[in-house]
């Protein structure tokens, strides 16, 4: 069998289909939005998690066998020691694998960030290696909660400056209620069968409440008239929904009420949610989502315990901001940068001891040119250049030049180097 390694000899190489690179340019945004993740979130109570990027197939397999994420869209192997494994799809799976593995004291709560995995159709906004942050809840079924989760991710998308946005919200009932609905549902397809998209008219049974999210119209006019499940919630699921929603009104959290919102992962229960951007073309303006998941703890074979979390996609941030034009602040500015035209020991030593003093700090190598030093200085962005020239370097002292206004030079002894930077930098 042929092996595939990559490319053959002399073609560029270049990332997989689907995947994508952040250069230093643009990460500032990337680092911005995760440290407005970290704040939002660790301000109420959520601890950060990591988890293995790849996992035993099985992890996945018990978040639902009919989800596409699961049947058709997973990069699943078998490895070197011949267990099947999987490069994770979403992160849900993992936390709640770790939770059940750990065993920690409840309620608790957990963060995470990281790249998600899916051989999805390439298209705009779709990618196959994508980035989600998001946070788990186990151990209350309190609907505060789900209000909650609901509020930190509203908060998280306008602190970033995020206002063209809807929350939709719904709930699924449980497992007292939903069979029936079931049932109801399928009757109602059943008689529509005819008028249902080509992928869904044949697979009425196989997963009718995903039939209500198809975007394609001959599924949207069928769903539209469906019975809906918030009509048909039992009295504790019709309870728990009417304090999320009261819940919500009390916070003027805004959101829309969208009786067919229904989620590709099959394990929420009650309450589901999706941010929609509504500066974004509909293929890819879920910006994120959510909902309670009281039965997969038990699924996965850990103690009975009620949960709710929420999957933000990063990607989709960034086409949000960009949108709506909110420019990010990029990555943390430089200092100070030395520029040495005079052999480049003070450019070593000078360097290395503000470093160590707690200032940003670079510097060029290969004794390159005065003029080409102080282009690199520019580039950089540093607020002061640190000179030394061969009169300097006789003299023990350093030049300071402001490259961010029009100042003249001044020149300070070598000594006095780090007190002047922290006078001048605050
Ligand atoms: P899900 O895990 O499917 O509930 O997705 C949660 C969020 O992740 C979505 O609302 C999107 O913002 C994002 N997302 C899901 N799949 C992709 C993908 N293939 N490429 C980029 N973002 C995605």
């Amino acid at each position: 069998m042929a092996r595939h390694t990559g490319p053959s000899n002399g073609a560029e190489l270049r990332h997989p289909p689907g995947t994508f690179d952040v250069m230093p340019a643009e990460s500032g945004a990337w680092q911005h939005v995760l440290a407005t993740f970290a704040r939002v979130v660790s301000g109420a109570g959520y601890g950060l998690i990591l988890t293995p990027t790849f996992e035993d197939i099985g992890v996945f397999q018990r978040i639902g066998a009919s989800t596409d994420v699961v049947r058709k869209e997973m990069y699943d192997f078998v490895d070197k020691g011949q267990r099947h494994v999987a490069l994770r799809p979403e992160q849900t799976a993992s936390v709640v694998r770790a939770f059940i593995q750990h065993r920690p004291t409840t309620p608790w709560k957990a963060w995470y960030a990281g790249s998600q995995f899916r051989f999805e159709r390439q298209q705009a906004g779709r990618y196959r290696e994508f980035h989600q942050v998001g946070v788990e809840a186990f151990g209350s079924a309190d609907p505060d909660l789900d209000v909650e989760v609901m509020a930190l991710a509203w908060e998280f998308y306008r602190a970033l400056g995020i206002t063209r946005m809807d929350l939709l919200v719904n709930s699924l009932g449980d497992s007292r209620c939903r069979p029936a609905y079931r049932r109801l549902l399928v009757e109602y397809l059943l008689a529509h069968q005819g008028d249902l998209c080509d992928e869904h008219r044949d697979r009425i049974e196989d997963n009718p409440l995903r039939i209500l999210d198809c975007k394609r119209p001959g599924c949207r006019s069928v769903a539209e008239g469906a019975p809906r499940q918030v009509d048909h919630l039992c009295d504790e699921c019709a309870a728990h929904f009417g304090r999320v929603v009261e819940g919500l009104a009390a916070l003027s959290i805004p959101f829309t009420l969208q009786p067919t919102l229904v989620r590709g992962l099959d394990y929420y229960t009650r309450t589901t949610f999706e941010y929609a951007g509504t500066g974004l073309e509909s293929a890819q303006n879920a910006l994120g989502g959510g909902g309670r998941y009281d039965g997969l703890v038990a699924a996965m074979g850990g103690p009975d315990t009620p949960a709710v979390g929420f999957a933000l996609g990063m990607e989709r941030i960034l086409l949000a901001l960009d949108a709506e034009q909110v420019a990010l602040a990029g990555g943390a500015r430089l200092d100070a940068f030395v520029v040495d035209f005079a052999g480049g020991t003070v450019a070593r030593d000078l360097t290395a001891r503000l470093r160590v003093a707690g200032f940003r700090v670079d510097r060029s190598f290969d004794g390159r040119s005065p003029k080409a030093q102080f282009k690199a200085a520019d580039r950089s962005g540093a607020r002061l250049a640190l000179v030394v020239g061969p009169d300097e370097a006789a003299a023990g002292t350093v030049g300071i030049k402001d490259l961010q206004a029009a100042a003249e030079q001044v020149t300070v002894g070598m000594e006095e180097i780090v007190p002047e930077l922290s006078r001048r930098l605050g």
